[in-house]
């Protein structure tokens, strides 16, 4: 019932929308996928917006749709979203007047089992940071603060599952793929000077790889989960990305896309920035 109610509100919203030419398209989803999965449908006339379905099975982050999309764009973004698109703006990949935010409140996502997709169990963030159009679910103010989990590991027991870790990866890069944050035009993985990517994909290939990525979303990484649940191979890294995000929100005091006027804190560089050595090392001041 409480999603029926929020699909109406979605759906007057996006005519409107597009009534009023504040957009050409509208990124949302419908139902029509496997399992009962709502899918991405792109809207452009103000009839095919009751079409629109809103519910517990929109896992998949439309903001790739939107990155160096050069048309004025409506999307129905979840929290996760929200901060991908506002990263996006503040990484000047998109420009803030091009899109219209219909944020909408979000308690998590299941699978065709009903259990919490990934990304949705340890998420932090119920409510999108930044919208123009606001859909309220008000269950989403009721969920349980998370924390993150303070990593009390041996270096013995980090490396022992980091390797079972990677292991299991093939080197297929569908974590790359499905993350809104690398949108490198060619990634450095595929860089020939060096050649980071020997024909024979051995441990050290995997190594440089998933370091390498952890490294490039430092202070961008969204939890989304859509890394996680690309992975045919169950290979779970993302806990190291969640390391280097809280590493970054401990020492700068930086979320990644809460605030659309906030620069990320890799792209400034203070005078009295706090001076780290790499993760964990000395600290000079
Ligand atoms: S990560 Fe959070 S905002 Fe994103 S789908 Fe899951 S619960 Fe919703
Ligand atoms: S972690 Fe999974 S998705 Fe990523 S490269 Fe390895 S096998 Fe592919
Ligand atoms: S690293 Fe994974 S969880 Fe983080 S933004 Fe990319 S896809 Fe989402």
């Amino acid at each position: 019932m409480i999603y029926e109610e929020m699909t109406k509100q979605i759906r007057e919203a996006a005519k409107r929308l597009l009534k009023e030419g504040a957009v050409d398209v509208i990124l949302a989803y419908r139902g029509g996928g496997l399992n009962e999965m709502q899918v991405p449908f792109f809207v452009k006339k103000p009839e095919d917006a009751e079409l629109i379905e809103w519910g517990d099975r929109c896992y998949q982050n439309l903001a790739p749709y939107v990155h160096g999309l050069n048309k004025k764009v409506g999307i129905l973004a979840k929290p996760c979203d929200v901060r991908a698109i506002v990263q996006y703006i503040t990484e000047f990949q998109i420009e803030r007047d091009k899109v219209t935010i219909i944020g909408v409140d979000c308690i998590g996502m299941v699978d065709e089992n009903g259990n919490a997709r990934p990304g949705c169990s340890e998420c932090r963030v119920h409510k999108p940071p930044v919208y123009d159009e606001y859909i309220r679910d008000e269950r989403a103010a009721n969920l349980p603060a998370i924390e993150p989990k303070a990593g009390e590991t041996t270096l013995e027991e980090n490396l022992e599952r980091f390797q079972k870790e990677i292991d299991k990866c093939i080197l297929c890069y569908s974590c790359r793929q499905a993350c809104y944050g690398c949108y490198c035009k060619t990634c450095f993985i595929e860089r020939d000077m060096p050649d980071w990517q020997p024909a024979e994909i051995d441990t050290g290939t995997k190594i440089t790889f998933h370091m390498g990525r952890a490294m490039h979303l430092a202070g961008r990484c969204v939890d989304c989960g859509a890394c996680e649940a690309a992975c045919q191979s169950g290979v779970n890294v993302r806990y190291i990305i969640r390391e280097v995000t809280k590493f970054i929100e401990d020492a700068y005091g930086y979320s990644a896309g809460m605030d659309a006027e906030e620069p990320p804190a890799l792209l400034t560089n203070k005078f009295d920035d706090k001076e780290f050595g790499f993760l964990g090392g000395e600290r000079h001041e």
